[in-house]
């Protein structure tokens, strides 16, 4: 299996190559060159199977260029009980209506990115070895948020690696802070911004393409990385959890193999999203795959005219991850719909660059309508479903996850539509603590983040996981401030350059 650029269809990479590099050097991302398919066979095969077989199984198809006993590493190595508070890693919550919420939020930081962040060391180093061997990777980060804290979690000690994450000084909620703030590991940093995530961003894309900076790491036989979701090596580790499920809820005797199920994604970058139209691709039965937003709505407009437009307001949403208007891994899905179409995606995309705007052909537009259902809510219409969920079914959903429901249950309204339906639930309630405790409670609340958490403890019958709990005596080691210009000086001070 080789890997092309969606900007160059003849480019021909290992996965070893695409894990490394992260985006190909023309600007494109990384596409297999075409899907591996399961067999009925071996999806039945996987019922009676644990995650971490699912994993490997689902790997082998991809990564070929890895050994079994590499792979086996890799997937043992990331989804095992010390890592996530349960065996089953993604864990399936029944509730009324045909709905199977897919909690992918048991691993370290309470969030799905998480289910990519703890194997992409594995896939990097092993990867690394291949093709850039005995050079340290330096990652670096720039972070609203959860990913920041997943990828510190996933690479903290792990040997021939170190991280830099950057974050905006008052750009992350005050659970996210402590969670980084307290980031354990020899190899790990953590400093805040005096800006918002697009000055860490930009700060982060001027050091990995200052030559200075480079050559000066060269010397040292340092190799700069990134772990942000436009590598391969986070995309697929999240199509093994929709495998996986269909797998589980077959075993579970929910549905019957061959069964259809519609899957619901609340959407950002649009790569879980994407991770489950290849499990599609795959085999996996899928009836509609529906894309919730919160009011940063440019995709269910997209999906719903074909044409994108990222000129307009940004809100600053209760569900801040996904608070995005440029979906950087939709490249790859219009790629796969246009018959990878390479120059179609280079004048789409440029399009984007220069105007912020493009419109797709009809063609991709029959398919995305064909594939697709897209809905959106605002922050009332979130909360509103949290409290609806936790009232009549006493099940506590995160903000991010309540977009997802909300946007499920106006699309059975509307198209009565009853097919059994997978819902990706992407945070732990208790990381949005004050959000959520306004949705079920309203009224007034205590300024101090675990005294509030208390509370909503209390109120809603429920437990803090034990990750953000430990946080609260965790001592604080990361307090360091800077301006924008001074990221790359941070980075070279970091690792003694
Ligand atoms: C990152 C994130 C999302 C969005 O996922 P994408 O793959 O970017 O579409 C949704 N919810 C939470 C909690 C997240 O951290």
């Amino acid at each position: 299996m080789n890997y092309a650029s969606t900007r160059n269809s003849s480019l021909k990479v290992t996965s070893a190559h695409a894990i490394v590099k992260g985006l190909s050097d023309e600007g494109g991302l990384y596409v297999p060159e075409s899907i591996p398919k399961l067999s009925k066979e071996e999806i039945l095969g996987l019922c009676d199977k644990s995650y971490v077989e699912r994993a490997y199984t689902v790997f082998s198809k991809f990564l070929t260029d890895f050994t079994p006993e590499e792979l086996r590493h890799c997937v043992e190595s990331a989804y095992n009980d010390k890592n996530f508070d349960t065996n089953n890693i993604a864990e399936i919550t029944k509730l009324n209506g045909g709905k199977y919420i897919l909690e992918l939020w048991h691993g370290p930081t309470c969030a799905f990115k998480d289910m990519a962040l703890q194997i992409l060391p594995y896939l990097l180093t092993t990867s690394a070895k291949k093709t850039v061997d005995g050079k340290h990777i330096a990652i670096l980060v720039a972070t609203s948020g959860d990913t920041g804290k997943a990828a510190l979690e996933g690479f903290k000690d792990v040997a021939g690696t170190s991280i830099s994450v950057f974050y905006p000084e008052d750009g992350v909620s005050p659970m996210q802070k402590r969670q980084m703030t307290t980031q354990e590991g020899k190899n790990v940093n953590v400093c805040a911004v005096k800006g918002n995530f697009d000055d860490c961003q930009n700060g982060v894309k001027a050091i990995f393409t200052d030559k200075s900076i480079e050559d000066k790491l060269a010397a040292n036989n340092v190799l700069l990385s990134s772990a942000n979701s436009i590598n391969w090596g986070r995309l697929a580790p999240q199509i093994i959890y929709y495998v996986s499920t269909y797998a589980q809820l077959v075993k579970n005797k929910e549905i019957e193999y061959g069964d259809k199920v519609n899957i619901v994604v609340p959407t950002g970058n649009f790569g879980n999203i994407l991770a489950a139209y290849y499990a599609k691709l795959m085999g996996i039965p899928v009836n509609k795959l529906i894309c919730a937003s919160n009011s940063n709505n440019v995709l269910t407009d997209f999906i719903n005219t074909g044409v994108y437009d990222r000129n307009r307001h940004f809100y600053t949403t209760i569900s801040p991850s996904m608070d995005i208007l440029i979906s950087s891994n939709l490249e790859r899905l219009l790629y796969h719909l246009t018959d990878e179409n390479d120059k179609l995606i280079n004048e789409w995309f440029g399009a984007l660059k220069t105007s912020g705007k493009y419109e797709v052909n009809d063609e991709v537009k029959n398919k995305l309508s064909e594939l697709f259902y897209a809905g959106c809510c605002n922050d009332d219409e979130t909360k509103a479903e949290i409290r609806k969920t936790f009232e009549e079914e006493h099940y506590l959903l995160d903000t991010h996850s309540a977009v997802a429901v909300k946007v499920y249950d106006d699309y059975k309204a509307k198209t009565g539509d009853d097919t059994k339906t997978i819902i990706a639930s992407t945070a732990n309630p208790y990381k949005f603590g004050r959000a959520v405790y306004d949705a079920v409670n309203g009224g007034k609340q205590p300024d101090d983040e675990f005294e509030l958490i208390s509370l909503l403890e209390k109120e809603t019958d429920t437990k803090m996981p034990v990750p953000l709990a430990a946080t609260k005596n965790k001592a604080v080691r990361f307090t360091g401030v800077v301006d924008k210009q001074d990221m790359g000086k941070v980075v070279l001070d970091f690792l003694n350059k």
